[in-house]
């Protein structure tokens, strides 16, 4: 009985040390993302231009909030120091668009969906749709900082075919042909994310974007998990 018992709690002790490890030791919990790799940018600046309602006051504070949150995510992210900062892939610009000003992304907000018409390189317009000046901080964040993943080449994790049977949405969208990790539930790429009112990349899009980006710099020291290369 006492041999039985030991047992439960080395189970238990074992099952505590991975739940908290499970931030900390990225690389032993390799997850996220699905990328399409042709459609990476070569290029360093990606130029992002508003355009239409550009100069419309309405929507002033939103353009500033979509601006600031893909400083403090992806260019952040894609702004380490071991990396020179002549290669850092960032996404520059965010002044109205003039013809001949070689943008590669135009935005804008307006009736339709959120949506980009593209994957990386593929993208020339990422349009936003909040239904009023004044929707939720959060929801203005959430968007961008997706639709953005997209712009940098990235699909759904939802429709990876390794999704867990907890996130029932159907696959959407242009799909990627390479994983890298496993499944990330709290993706930003990730419609069951239940983290987007947090408005932020989770731990294993940082760690693989920098992977996918830089890997003369960051090199992949996980078991690579790739479905089709
Ligand atoms: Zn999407």
């Amino acid at each position: 009985m006492f041999i039985l018992k030991l047992r439960y709690i080395l189970v238990f002790l074992l099952l505590t040390t991975c739940a908290t490890g499970y931030y900390e030791h990225i690389c032993a919990d390799t997850k996220a993302l699905n990328v399409k790799t042709d459609t990476l940018w070569k290029k360093t600046d990606i130029k992002v231009c508003w355009f239409e309602n550009a100069n419309d006051d309405a929507y002033a504070e939103n353009r500033q909030i979509v601006h600031d949150i893909i400083y403090v995510t992806w260019n952040r992210t894609l702004s380490p120091e071991e990396v020179p900062e002549d290669e850092w892939v960032q996404f520059v610009g965010w002044e109205e668009c003039v013809s001949g000003d070689n943008h590669d992304i135009k935005m804008k907000e307006g009736p339709g969906a959120n949506r980009v018409n593209g994957l990386g390189t593929d993208a020339t317009y990422v349009n936003f749709n909040y239904s009023n000046p004044d929707a939720p901080k959060w929801d203005i964040k959430r968007i961008a900082i997706h639709e953005f993943g997209h712009l940098l080449g990235l699909a759904h994790e939802h429709n990876r075919v390794d999704t867990g049977d907890q996130c029932s949405y159907e696959p959407q969208g242009t799909d990627g042909n390479r994983y890298y990790g496993r499944w990330d539930h709290d993706s930003v790429m990730n419609y069951c994310n239940s983290r987007y009112k947090d408005s932020v990349l989770s731990p294993s899009d940082q760690y693989w974007i920098l992977r996918v980006y830089y890997p003369d710099y960051f090199i992949d020291e996980c078991e690579p998990y790739i479905i089709e290369d």
